[in-house]
């Protein structure tokens, strides 16, 4: 397949307006946007036949790779079949299997029910949305705060950026936004009356959009015990650490503390169909069994949609048939020695990172962070693309995230590609 690039990218300039992009940029003469159109394992190729390392794995989605075979036939065998039926009034086997497997992958936990919508805000949406409503109807009506961190990403959707702590994000739209008590730490709650608080909720782990900040250990723990003697709804925002990236199914199995809500979505489809599951308990369940006026008034157009649940079933088949986090652990070995590696370079201030996620965070040689103008993450990320590497900054951190299907040998690529680009780009500062 051939493609006419300059025609191509003369009517995205003219007609497109891209997200988190600040069009004058993009728009501007000298800019030779890449055009994607190809994808195999964990490599993209452009419109001209250049191929490159999916270095954040298609931002945070993709885990097994691109046109995975198990993947493709399962969204294929479905397409034959339908697309798309509502899930407003009926159901699908693909939505009732998914569901089934889901409430099986977190054991220990008690979430036992599963509510499909489109993406990570939505999902999000649907924790806040079910713990307001829960309260209100189970004689509760003054429990209607939510406590988040500062610096949390949980979604750009006005009530899921309530919830944000980056203010660059978020600020802008305070007016807009419900009120919020943001902590920085879980010491803070000490002072906190929890009896007006619905819902707590935080990215396990790791908070991916503030720059791949790791939180302390023991902080689950702490969260966990503060909700249960207040009566809060713990929430577990696992849109970018579930489904393996950080080493095990997913992020709250590392002390295995489990929510009231678990919110699902990138690499649920295995980053190829936007889906998105919020999990929760019999309990939060049984608190909307009555009258119909206590029904859970929610829903998209596209909830339980056939072709993503396929999607998400081949990627959890995936997991299962090619003992994915069995041989990712060796990887995650091999990409922390040479992550170790690339610290020794002068202009690497801190490289974090939980299991297959990691932030390489970049400033002055002596110490001192780069102007933010000069946005020299956004440039190494840049230079990273002519050794074959793509992937965005946050700000001076450089994301690398690849997808759980690459070899040794491509985290070597990658690291390399990183290690070349922060040489060039920082080489006199
Ligand atoms: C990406 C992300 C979201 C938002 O997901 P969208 O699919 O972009 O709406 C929410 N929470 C976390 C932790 C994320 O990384």
């Amino acid at each position: 397949m051939t493609y006419d690039t300059e025609t191509l990218i003369q009517l995205d300039k003219a007609y497109v307006w891209h997200p988190f992009t600040q069009m004058r940029d993009w728009i501007a003469p000298g800019h030779q946007p890449i055009v994607l159109v190809a994808g195999n394992g964990a490599w993209l190729e452009d419109s001209l036949g250049r191929r490159y390392l999916d270095g954040n794995s298609s931002i945070w989605t993709n885990i097994h790779g691109h046109g995975h075979p198990t993947l493709n036939r399962a969204i294929r065998a479905q397409l034959d079949r339908v697309a798309h039926t509502s899930f407003l009034g009926f159901t699908n086997p693909n939505a009732v299997e998914l569901a089934t497997r889901l409430v099986g992958v977190l054991p220990g936990s008690s979430l036992t029910k599963v509510f499909f919508s489109d993406d990570g805000s939505t999902a999000i949406e649907v924790a806040i949305k079910m713990a307001v409503q829960y309260f209100l109807q189970s004689g509760h009506p003054r429990k209607m705060g939510f406590i988040s961190f500062e610096n949390a990403y949980h979604g750009d959707t006005l009530g899921a950026s309530s919830l944000g702590g980056i203010s660059l994000f978020h600020d802008r739209f305070k007016l807009h936004q419900f009120p919020v008590t943001r902590i920085g730490s879980v010491e803070s709650l000490a002072v906190i009356d929890g009896s007006e608080i619905s819902g707590l909720v935080i990215e396990p782990m790791i908070q991916g959009a503030a720059g791949m900040r790791l939180w302390p250990v023991g902080t689950l723990k702490t969260l966990r015990q503060w909700c249960d003697d207040h009566g809060v709804l713990l929430i577990f925002d696992e849109v970018m650490t579930g489904f393996g990236r950080t080493g095990k199914y997913f992020a709250c199995q590392h002390d295995e503390v489990y929510p009231d809500f678990l919110a699902l979505a990138k690499g649920l489809t295995g980053g190829y169909l936007p889906l998105a599951a919020t999990l929760t308990t019999d309990r939060v369940f049984s608190g909307f069994l009555g009258s119909s006026l206590e029904t859970f008034f929610y829903g998209h157009s596209y909830c339980g949609n056939a072709l993503g649940c396929a999607a998400a079933l081949a990627n959890l088949a995936v997991f299962e048939e090619e003992r994915v986090l069995e041989k990712l652990q060796p990887k995650i070995e091999h990409l922390a020695q040479r992550l170790h590696a690339l610290q020794g370079l002068a202009n690497v201030r801190e490289i974090r990172r939980a299991g297959f996620i990691a932030g390489i965070e970049v400033a002055r040689r002596d110490g001192h962070s780069f102007d933010s103008l000069d946005r020299v993450g956004a440039q190494i990320c840049f230079a990273a693309r002519r050794h074959s590497l793509l992937t965005r900054p946050i700000g001076d951190v450089i994301v690398l995230m690849l997808p759980l299907c690459v070899t040794f040998e491509e985290i070597d690529t990658a690291i390399g590609a990183i290690e070349m680009a922060i040489i060039e780009v920082c080489h006199r500062s």
